[in-house]
């Protein structure tokens, strides 16, 4: 069963923009999966209906094996859990800790945590705060932090919850070169230690050219092709 398996798929707003049109998509098991495309592609749409914030107006949307669509709110938000999301230009609170920010999907879970529960969470914050290299960071607040370790807070943040699919929304827009390097470095590391399987959206063939298995090249909301993609002289 394919993590992400869209079959004729066709998203229209109301108002009539035809924002994806016939996309057939699969996905594997522990993929590193680019998407490019210019701006109106129809990638953002894409994400919307792989978080269930969007539904198909025809065609079927696969994600971990369900149909956000089909769900129940309460369905709707365990998928959601399984699913990791790293968002262009981060959006973390700047009034919490890095600490505090990465434990906000721990928090969303249902009911009132047991003390069990609550001491899991303080670990799983701390190994993915680690995992990132910001653990002697847990304390400073957003705006004490450079962009880059920013973005590492929203990697850690998305991986706290040990998703099965992590979604990247342009993860490197914004970073310099360096910082660009050690976030393409951690999602590897995701893909290798954990097996999980990634999206990436980006305008940068650079993060395609560095990691990714794949890459879907869409044009005014079509799929035009899926290729290999291959020579990655600077990966390990
Ligand atoms: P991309 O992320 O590749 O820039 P989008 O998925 O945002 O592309 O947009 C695809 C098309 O759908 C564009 O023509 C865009 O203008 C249109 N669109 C996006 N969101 C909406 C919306 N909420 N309502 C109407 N049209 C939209
Ligand atoms: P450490 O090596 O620091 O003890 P782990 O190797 O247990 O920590 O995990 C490090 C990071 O990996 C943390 O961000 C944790 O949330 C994340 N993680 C652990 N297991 C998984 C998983 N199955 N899927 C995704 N992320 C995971």
């Amino acid at each position: 069963d394919h993590p992400v398996a869209l079959s004729g798929v066709d998203v229209t707003y109301p108002g009539g923009t035809r924002a994806l049109a016939g996309v057939d998509l699969t996905v594997s098991e522990g993929e590193i999966f680019g998407v490019i495309g210019e701006s109106g592609a129809g990638k953002s749409t894409l994400l919307g209906l792989l978080t269930g914030e969007l539904t198909a107006t025809s065609g079927t949307v696969r994600v971990l094996g369900q149909d956000p669509a089909r769900l129940s709110p309460g369905d709707l938000r365990t998928l959601r859990r399984s699913l990791g999301v790293v968002f262009q230009g981060v959006h973390l609170l700047s009034n919490r800790t890095v600490r505090q920010n990465v434990a906000l999907p721990l928090a969303l879970e249902q009911g009132r945590p047991s003390r069990d529960e609550r001491a899991d969470h303080r670990e799983r914050v701390a190994q993915a705060l680690r995992f990132v290299g910001l653990d002697t960071r847990a304390d400073a607040y957003p705006a004490q932090l450079s962009g880059g370790q920013r973005q590492r807070v929203g990697i850690a943040r998305a991986l706290v919850s040990r998703p099965r699919l992590l979604l990247c929304d342009e993860p490197t827009s914004s970073l310099d070169a360096t910082t660009t390097d050690g976030v393409l470095a951690l999602l590897r590391e995701a893909r290798e230690r954990f097996g999980t399987t990634i999206v990436v959206v980006t305008h940068d063939l650079g993060v395609v050219r560095r990691v990714c298995d794949r890459v879907a090249l869409f044009e005014s909301g079509a799929l035009r092709e899926v290729l290999p993609v291959t020579g990655a002289v600077e990966r390990e």
